[in-house]
């Protein structure tokens, strides 16, 4: 609504409707949906929704970082504010108490696979030192634009944060536990698989990367974890159309 009353009317002449971002041919929804997208975009609060909202990424995993920007998944602190009488202690280090921070940031779990996860993806840069994963969701949007696009570091958290939160539900409801490296081979295959996809990143660079992980994290080939890797990759895929 404050976009819509930006101009107050000056009361000389007959009144007439205009609409501001497109004087020559009047409101369309396209003009709409393009005017919303540049309100909140980079603000002092505003969520980075063309680094977040990306087409080769499922969109269940785009309304996932949506909703952790805004403090809103089912951590465990979040239910005992919602009135449920739980213990709080985090699955993946089994140390500290979960909140979202310590998640996706503070986790020593969380923090190795991160870790890791560098040491094998060059593409995957960004503000290192954040202790609020708001700001860490909108450091990464405002970091090195266009080259690499901006988007492939986002890919980078919208797979880590969609597989920690993975591996947290499969401790906490199947009791099915896996290693730090497993988790990191998972995230950096889905990160390639969405990077070679879109045809951001070369096909033979993303499969180098994908070797050298295979070769040095030793991701289970057969037998129930095998499986379920493979249903975490498809679980993770698009029909994808290329990068424009
Ligand atoms: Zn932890």
């Amino acid at each position: 609504m404050s976009m819509i009353n930006t101009r107050l009317p000056n009361w000389k002449g007959p009144g007439r409707v205009i609409w501001n971002p497109n004087l020559s041919s009047g409101f369309s929804v396209h003009s709409a949906y393009e005017k919303l997208g540049e309100t909140i975009l980079p603000g002092e609060d505003g969520f980075p929704c063309k680094s977040v909202w990306r087409h080769v990424i499922p969109s269940k995993i785009c309304v996932f970082m949506w909703l952790i920007y805004h403090g809103r998944i089912l951590t465990i602190d979040n239910l005992k504010r919602k009135g449920f009488q739980l213990a709080n202690r985090c699955m993946l280090c089994k140390e500290g108490e979960e909140t979202i921070n310590h998640l996706f940031i503070f986790c020593s779990f969380s923090s190795e696979v991160w870790r890791i996860l560098r040491t094998f993806i060059p593409i995957a840069r960004g503000a290192e030192r954040d202790d609020d994963m708001k700001d860490r969701i909108r450091r990464w949007a405002h970091s090195k634009p266009n080259s690499p696009p901006q988007w492939c570091s986002f890919a980078f958290l919208h797979a880590f944060c969609w597989n920690i939160w993975y591996e947290r539900n499969s401790r906490t409801f199947k009791d099915s536990e896996t290693t730090i490296r497993v988790v990191a081979y998972r995230i950096g295959r889905v990160i390639t698989h969405w990077l070679s996809a879109a045809r951001v990143v070369d096909r033979r660079v993303a499969e180098s990367w994908l070797y050298e992980m295979k070769t040095r994290l030793t991701p289970p080939r057969s037998g129930q974890h095998g499986n379920q890797d493979q249903q975490l990759l498809d679980d993770q895929s698009l029909i994808h159309r290329p990068s424009r």
